[in-house]
């Protein structure tokens, strides 16, 4: 592994993939979708649960594949918890350009959480690892059977 790979597994982000957060099924799921990454092999399907107001209840998700792509999917399902789904769509456009290396919309707390994955940036096949999630989520919410990262 040479230095910039290491420095792109940041401790953030081997910490989430050896202990994801909200790692499980939800037979209560009101939405699920599942997606893939043929790049990479990742796999992950996500549950969501919403309640009346359209707020995202509960998530969980289940999955395998590399540390990138578990890592973003337990750090996504730590911080879309309780937000709206607006509100987390919102999150999901400001991480795609983050992960890409463009301008960016988050700020604050939002940003400070999500810049551990900012290094994949200069990685092109890692950036589908770390947007899988995101897309699963996004597909889910639509209603939608499988994703493909882009
Ligand atoms: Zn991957």
């Amino acid at each position: 592994m040479d230095d910039s790979l290491r420095e792109l597994y940041q401790d953030v982000i081997l910490d989430h993939s050896r202990h994801p957060r909200h790692f499980g099924p939800l037979p209560e799921a009101s939405h699920v979708g599942e997606g893939h990454n043929p790049l990479c092999g990742d796999r992950v399907k996500i549950y969501l649960l919403l309640d009346k107001a359209n707020r995202i209840a509960d998530i969980k998700f289940e999955g395998k594949g590399c540390a990138i792509s578990q890592a973003s999917a337990s750090l996504m399902t730590d911080m879309i918890i309780g937000r709206t789904v607006d509100e987390a769509e919102t999150l999901m456009g400001g991480f795609l350009h983050l992960v890409k290396g463009e301008d960016t919309e988050l700020t604050g707390d939002d940003r400070d959480r999500l810049e551990v994955m900012a290094g994949v940036s200069a990685f092109p096949m890692r950036v589908k690892c770390a947007t899988l999630a995101w897309h699963t989520m996004k597909l889910a919410l639509e209603g939608g059977e499988a994703a493909k990262s882009e």
